[in-house]
């Protein structure tokens, strides 16, 4: 037997027992008489001691284990002299009696320990090796642990899971394709799913009605930080609905994912329309944690002879409570953030409230006492308080002016501490045009429907078109999107017709899916979900390849398998390449 016992599970009460463990050497402590090992597993540490006086052959072969040798002890468990708080098993250790080398490891290329030496590229050629660490498995079980509470309450609310296929043809989500060569169907070539879009939808129209898939998508977009080729959605879709079934059906799954993985209890999720959150937040993902709500002030900035916001499209601020205590220094080094070319802003503006109630603005030549006083009114600043202004073109400085929120607040800590703030966003454009080309595109994906009330203009004016569509954002990030479907073949293809696709283009690449809805398609609607993105969210880190057991790098290169790498001559000529 390899273990009676995890190293994780011993406490006093177990004082006494003979038991048997297997796991990990963590350290070895070598005292000359005394040794002193951290036995580790899955479960936690348990301390071994070895003492010569009692067995002098066993003392010495304890102190010749290595780091990472996989050892089996038999002992006592006995009250520790020395305790540690900081371990659950820290009041006892195992009096060894019998100690086997199951294997010996080689020196580890870091510690493997909760706090380690190792830099990311290293752990991630050795991630068997980090995987050991406590902190990486406890993020892989939380994500367990996530998908378990999703499938138990998709599968409590009539949801059947269905597999699709992963060698298709393109679905536009907006990237591009992985492609796969055919070797039986030479110069043709699969996709891999972006996503199962079409895939769910014409399992509505095969009458499944609820469906889930925790599903694996992948997507060739130019490398960012935090972006992995490949990642995973929780993939649903369901008939007969309108959208706040769906919302409501989702909102239900989202709580109790966060509860039963975290016993967080997320609370009662507001909307949000696209056009108000920009308005109040200048984002469609804001953070809602706290409040710096960007103000209007166009009407007391403008027309007071200071150009800049004479000639601005508009004018905006935020108020930050307590934030006239900013130095001189620590606004230049603001105004140089807002400078920087990915904020893009000419400058920063600001008007101190001081505790006396009089004003300091950095625009004192052009605003007089009374004209800041009206700064003030609108965005409800009281001494103490800094308001800070930005005005530029209209679809810039709703951008800005987001980016200088965050960052203050980042700055202020009101972004971190563990509570959850959910938002549904509704009502997104249709579409988006290209700044270059003039084309439109779909902002969700071509198979969303617009509002019943917008369609009379979408031959008019297409940018005025609200989709049918929503997202979630948790604490400021995306978490998931989905909208009601176009279930109808005319509405479908004017909708490719609008996208730039001639009639047989649409035929051919979509023809299958406007063909299905010809054989009575029931109206639906659905949302995905990103796993990766909820898992790390809820293990409170900021990388989303923390919670997934083997990610790529930035590079989206796997650098412990060592792929993509090349095909040899022979498998290139089987495939045709
Ligand atoms: N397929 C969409 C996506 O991957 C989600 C959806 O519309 O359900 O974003």
């Amino acid at each position: 037997m390899h273990r009676t016992h995890t190293a994780g599970e011993l406490r006093s009460s177990d004082v006494g027992k003979k038991v048997t463990l297997s796991g990990w050497v963590q350290t070895t402590r070598d005292f000359g008489g005394m040794t002193f090992i951290d036995l580790r597993d899955r479960y936690g540490i348990t301390q071994l001691s070895f003492n010569e006086e009692l067995n002098n052959a066993l003392n010495e072969k304890a102190r010749k284990l290595g780091r990472e040798y996989v050892i089996k002890v038999g002992g006592e468990v006995i009250e520790r002299s020395n305790k540690n708080p900081n371990i659950p098993t820290g009041d006892i250790e195992i009096r060894v009696e019998h100690l086997e080398v199951l294997n010996e490891s080689k020196l580890p290329p870091f510690t493997i320990e909760d706090e380690t030496d190792g830099g990311e590229e290293i752990r991630l050629k050795y991630r068997y090796l980090d995987l050991r660490r406590s902190p990486i498995q406890q993020k892989v079980i939380l994500r367990h642990r996530l998908n378990k509470a999703i499938r138990n309450y998709l599968d409590e609310n009539g949801f059947t899971e269905v597999e699709t296929p992963y060698l298709i043809k393109s679905t536009p989500e907006g990237a591009r394709d992985f492609v796969v060569p055919s070797r039986l169907n030479e110069n043709e070539y699969y996709a891999l799913p972006q996503s199962p879009q079409t895939f769910k939808q014409l399992l509505m129209v095969g009458g499944l009605d609820k469906y889930y898939q925790v599903v694996k998508c992948f997507r060739d977009e130019d490398f960012r930080a935090d972006r992995q080729p490949e990642f995973t959605q929780i993939d649903c879709e369901m008939s007969f609905v309108e959208r706040d079934d769906v919302l409501s059906t989702f909102e239900g799954m989202i709580r109790a994912a966060f509860k039963d993985s975290k016993n967080i209890e997320l609370g009662e999720i507001p909307k949000l329309t696209y056009a108000e959150a920009i308005r109040r937040f200048g984002s469609d993902k804001p953070d809602m944690r706290f409040a710096m709500e960007l103000v209007d002030m166009d009407v007391v900035c403008k027309g007071k002879g200071f150009g800049v916001f004479d000639q601005a499209d508009k004018v905006l601020s935020i108020c930050v409570k307590g934030g006239s205590s900013y130095t001189r220094k620590e606004l230049d080094a603001l105004t140089d953030w807002v400078k920087r070319p990915q904020i893009g802003a000419k400058g920063l503006i600001y008007c101190r409230i001081n505790e006396d109630g009089s004003y300091k603005s950095s625009v004192d030549k052009f605003f007089d006492q009374d004209a800041l006083a009206a700064w003030a009114d609108a965005t409800k600043a009281e001494s103490g308080d800094i308001i800070l202004v930005l005005s530029g073109d209209e679809s810039k400085v709703y951008k800005q002016m987001n980016e200088l929120r965050l960052h203050v607040a980042d700055q202020r800590g009101l972004r971190s501490g563990g509570d959850f703030k959910a938002v549904w966003v509704v009502d997104f454009p249709l579409l988006e045009r290209d700044e270059e080309s003039g084309q439109w595109h779909a902002m969700h994906h071509p198979f969303t429907s617009p509002k019943p009330e917008d369609l009379q203009l979408m031959e008019s004016d297409p940018a005025a078109v609200r989709a049918n569509a929503y997202d979630l954002a948790i604490n400021g990030m995306e978490v998931g999107g989905g909208s009601i479907r176009i279930h109808d073949r005319e509405l479908q293809q004017k909708m490719f017709k609008l996208l730039g696709f001639s009639r047989d283009e649409a035929q051919k690449q979509f023809g299958f899916l406007m063909d299905a809805f010809e054989y009575g398609a029931p109206p639906h609607g659905g949302i995905a979900f990103g796993l990766d993105r909820l898992a790390a969210i809820l293990a409170g880190t900021d990388s989303i390849r923390d919670v997934i057991a083997f990610p790529k790098n930035n590079m989206g290169r796997d650098i412990m398998i060592d792929a993509p790498s090349e095909l040899n001559e022979e498998q290139k000529k089987e495939l045709g390449l």
